[in-house]
């Protein structure tokens, strides 16, 4: 009998453009058995498949990984930054229905019993497997580079602190955030790395030497490159052309067509070459909202034409007195499924678009042996995009979330190879 739309199932997906580690198959098939892919090939499937099997045909349409996403902090109107663990399952919600079958939440910059409030609350959603983990982005940032963060709550890098966190997270943290020119950062780079904890650069002043130094202690990612970081001038190519310049080093871009331009998004392709480019939204609660005021953390968030800016709050001056910078770009409203298209639209081959959104976040995260790629063995983690990347579908752990897509599902007496 046909499973539900919603329930795991077995699917035999025919005739679409296959985006796999080693290539597009075009056309290409992926069979799905409960959970997990269990083959893949070029063509048609050949004879014989199980006629238990539910066929979905997809001329011309795109098959690609679930997308991972390692930086966002909300959509859908609610945020994992702040509220309740029913707001938080919403963001998570809103964002597997645009794409994101893996999820971390982000955190940001806050008092430090409201911080590890909310890691004990997003603690609950990972042992569940809502979300994969927590990011924790701040507090241990620079206010020269606090983008939409609150200054008043940064603090210098302190394992004692980070320990308090990541004992309110239960050992979810995931990602940490840090300016490694802080007293104390290479130290604190050397803690987290041992505790297995991926140390990422970002939100930093820092010169290309200072950064080079915490990639030497342990640090390996990039917290949304060049945003929130010193611009590289050709003498001083600052952190940004430091943790490029590192092989180790895998480095998070906003392709969201307003935080970087697109020559920048080749450039850094370019630069870093396969398997370092990572795909994030950095999105806020604003993400599938009209334009309004948002929260991102302590701090209101204006958008309009879908880009969110820093609200000026005359309560909100920093304890130096500098005031907030009103119309700094506060995070994005951004999916991964509208990344996605941007960077290939961008001009990256989609190949290379399907490793930054899916298998490289997947590898920073250390579970690319369970998704990540279109790979027999893997998770049914997938979506379904049109010919013009549009998604129409997305798979997790082999249930439809949307979809299944095409006007209908069917099962051809003959099976799908004749
Ligand atoms: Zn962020």
């Amino acid at each position: 009998m046909r499973p539900a739309p919603d329930q795991e199932g077995s699917w035999l997906l025919v005739r679409g453009r296959v985006v796999t580690p080693e290539g597009v198959l075009s056309p290409g098939w992926i069979r799905i058995t409960g959970r997990r892919i269990d083959a893949i090939g070029p063509g048609l499937p050949p004879a014989g498949q199980d006629p238990g099997l539910d066929v979905v045909d997809l001329p011309g349409q795109w098959l690609l990984p679930g997308f991972v996403d390692i930086h966002v902090h909300g959509g859908g109107g609610t945020s994992f930054t702040e509220g309740t663990g029913d707001d938080a399952r919403n963001a998570a919600e809103f964002h597997r229905r645009h794409g994101s079958t893996t999820l971390l939440a982000s955190l940001v910059t806050a008092p430090l019993s409201g911080l590890e409030a909310q890691a004990a609350l997003l603690a609950g959603l990972a042992d569940e497997g809502v979300i994969a983990g927590l990011h924790l982005e701040g507090p241990f940032l620079s206010p020269a580079r606090r983008g939409a963060q609150d200054a008043r709550h940064m603090l210098a890098p302190d394992p004692a602190v980070f320990d308090r966190l990541q004992a309110a997270a239960r050992g979810h943290l995931r990602i940490l955030t840090l300016a490694p020119e802080l007293p104390g950062a290479i130290r604190m780079v050397q803690a987290a790395a041992r505790a297995g904890v991926t140390v990422a650069i970002g939100h930093t002043d820092a010169t290309a030497e200072v950064t080079s130094a915490a990639i030497d202690a342990g640090a390996t990612h990039a917290t949304h490159l060049f945003n929130g970081m010193r611009p590289p001038h050709h003498r001083e190519p600052g952190a940004a052309g430091a943790l490029l310049d590192r092989g180790e080093v895998t480095c998070e871009v906003i392709a969201d067509g307003v935080h970087l331009h697109d020559m920048t998004i080749r450039l850094a392709a370019r630069a870093a070459g396969p398997g370092r480019l990572v795909l994030i939204t950095d999105a806020t609660a604003a993400a599938g909202m009209p334009d309004g005021s948002y929260r991102l953390g302590s701090m209101r968030v204006d958008v309009a034409g879908g880009v969110a800016r820093l609200a000026a709050e005359p309560g909100q001056a920093g304890d130096t007195g500098d005031a907030v910078r009103a119309g700094a770009i506060a995070g994005s409203t951004a999916t991964m499924a509208g990344v996605v298209r941007h960077a290939l639209a961008a001009g990256l081959p989609v190949t290379e678009v399907a490793t930054a959104a899916s298998t490289t976040p997947a590898r920073v995260l250390g579970i690319d042996d369970r998704t990540g790629a279109l790979r027999p063995g893997l998770a049914a983690d997938l979506v379904v995009c049109d010919a013009d990347f549009r998604l129409h579908a997305v798979m997790r752990q082999g249930r439809w979330l949307t979809g299944p897509p095409g006007a209908e599902v069917f099962s051809p007496p003959d099976g799908p190879s004749r």
